[in-house]
């Protein structure tokens, strides 16, 4: 699920606006990757059974780490927002020099420092 939406980097009294589009991941999608991890380990669980000696320790370890590793992974992309820039890599609005913007919305608005001429910068969508 994408929406357009307008970054605003603001350095001192200068003011660049970027389209954006802001992508939410849906619960389906993080499922769907929590899913494949799972099956991931216990397929590997299956694998490690015909390894002598290691199929005493590997299986009884990886049928727990499956549901527990899904559970991770879910948590991490369920309903997720991600910022993806359509002028790529964003310029100060000062010097021009391309600066770099976090592309998780958990880290917004932000609030940097240009690397080249030391301006403190904040960007907000
Ligand atoms: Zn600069």
């Amino acid at each position: 699920m994408a929406q357009t939406v307008s970054v605003k980097i603001v350095s001192e009294d200068k003011v660049i606006t970027i389209p954006a589009n802001m992508m939410l991941s849906t619960k389906e999608e993080a499922l769907m990757k929590a899913g494949m991890v799972w099956g991931a380990l216990w397929v590997l669980m299956i694998g490690t059974i015909f390894i002598p000696i290691v199929h005493f320790i590997a299986p009884p370890i990886l049928i727990f780490m499956g549901p527990i590793a899904g559970r991770i992974v879910y948590k991490m992309f369920a309903d997720k927002q991600t910022l993806k820039l359509e002028t790529t890599p964003p310029t100060c609005p000062k010097c021009s020099a391309s600066i770099v913007l976090p592309s998780s919305l958990a880290d917004w608005p932000v609030h940097n420092v240009c690397m080249e001429c030391k301006t403190s910068f904040s960007a907000e969508y």
